[in-house]
């Protein structure tokens, strides 16, 4: 990747990590083998792939190292993604940026270091894969070269992983990358207690659009409300395309009413939004939402939809074109008869692995 890293532009670089979406995921197979190839290859006890993030660095995938994430104080990474170059330190002790360094000093005993910044491909540095010995030491011109290449390795990783997770036809996420969203958010909201709110959102009488104007007519429809919703979000909210007509929404941070003032609001727009379709044909489609505000009882992405399914349903029966607010405590699954306990990790892969259901609304 040629292009120049813009060093200068932290809201630019941050915003790039953002677009990731990649912070607080599960561990991936292709960053773990990368991070224990460095080990093996450059022969040191610690690695990882490191991004930076405002006040913190998390890791993706890493070897050696029992922490998930760092204060971004005390992290070399930030020093290494200010650089073209590898950043390279031979003995932390000697040197003023890092001889006080609470992880030089203490656990995990940081002596030698070599990072190379990990660039997305307009130009940002969002982190860096790095290699630590706990003993002073030399990092071979050789060394050097390899850990660069395992470095553009993880960068093509990391756009892989991005464009396997689009949806094709809309951008939107795939169900499962939504669902792996999702499941982040309920852990989140588990150990915080930070409010998170879904939407579910099905088009009305698409079907008709389908019948009247033909499929390719549907699939700009599709791609134009996508569209819409992306310029509404706001960027830290997370949308995916469950299937068929059917988008859903992430919304971290909200709680339901002020999710049902921006859905209201994106409701409104889309009833008064004419799609421009092939052939100098306009059309305008309406949408049902339902909301769903985590809660203490939901603990599977599977719940969570089924709650936001709910008052979807609801919307649908009321008339289509509004939107309709889970009515509190999700509906429990019934008691009886419970086979076997569902970890949230099985329940997700069964979601993701099941077929959408038919059902008329
Ligand atoms: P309702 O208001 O009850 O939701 O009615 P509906 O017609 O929207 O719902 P229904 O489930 O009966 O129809 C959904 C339609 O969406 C049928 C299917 O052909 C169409 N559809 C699903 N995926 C795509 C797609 O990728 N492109 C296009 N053009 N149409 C799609
Ligand atoms: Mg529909
Ligand atoms: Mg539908």
């Amino acid at each position: 990747m040629t292009s120049v890293p813009m060093l200068e532009d932290e809201p630019g670089r941050l915003a790039a990590l953002q677009r990731l979406e990649i912070l607080d995921t599960e561990a991936e197979e292709p960053f773990e083998h990368i991070v224990s190839l460095v080990r093996s290859v450059l022969n040191v006890p610690i690695a990882a792939v490191s991004l930076v993030d405002s006040d913190r660095q998390w890791f993706k995938a890493r070897a050696g190292l029992e922490a998930r994430e760092t204060p971004r104080d005390l992290s070399f990474c930030s020093h290494a993604i200010k650089e073209t170059q590898p950043f390279l330190i031979e003995d932390a002790l000697n040197d003023d940026r890092f001889a006080g360094n609470a992880l030089v000093i203490g656990d995990p005993q940081i002596r030698s270091y070599a990072g190379v910044p990990l660039r997305t491909p307009e130009g940002y540095n969002v982190g860096a894969l790095c290699a630590i010995d706990q003993q002073p030491r030399h990092f071979t011109e050789t060394e050097v070269t390899m850990l660069k290449n395992l470095a553009r390795i993880v960068e093509t990783e990391l756009e892989l992983r991005r464009i396997a997770e689009r949806d094709v036809l809309t951008s939107a996420l795939t169900r499962r990358a939504f669902a792996e969203r999702a499941l982040v958010e309920i852990d989140r909201f588990h150990r915080y207690s930070r409010p998170s709110t879904l939407v579910l959102a099905d088009l009305d009488h698409f079907k008709a659009v389908n019948d009247t104007y033909g499929h390719a007519a549907g699939d700009c429809v599709l791609r134009e409300v996508a569209r819409l919703v992306t310029d509404l979000k706001r960027d830290a909210d997370v949308m995916g395309r469950l299937g068929g007509e059917e988008f859903a929404v992430l919304l971290p941070e909200t709680d339901v009413d002020a999710a049902h003032v921006a859905v209201e609001r994106f409701r409104k727009k889309l009833e008064d939004h004419p799609i421009s379709l092939p052939g100098d044909q306009v059309v305008k489609v309406t949408a049902s939402f339902g909301i769903a505000e985590m809660e203490p009882a939901i603990s599977s992405v599977e719940e969570w939809l089924a709650a936001a399914d709910q008052p979807l349903y609801a919307a649908k029966r009321l008339g289509r074109n509004r939107s309709e607010i889970a009515s509190g405590t999700f509906p429990q699954p019934p008691m009886l008869p419970i086979k076997k306990p569902i970890s949230a990790k099985a329940g997700l892969r069964e979601l993701c692995e099941r077929k959408p259901e038919r059902r008329d609304r």
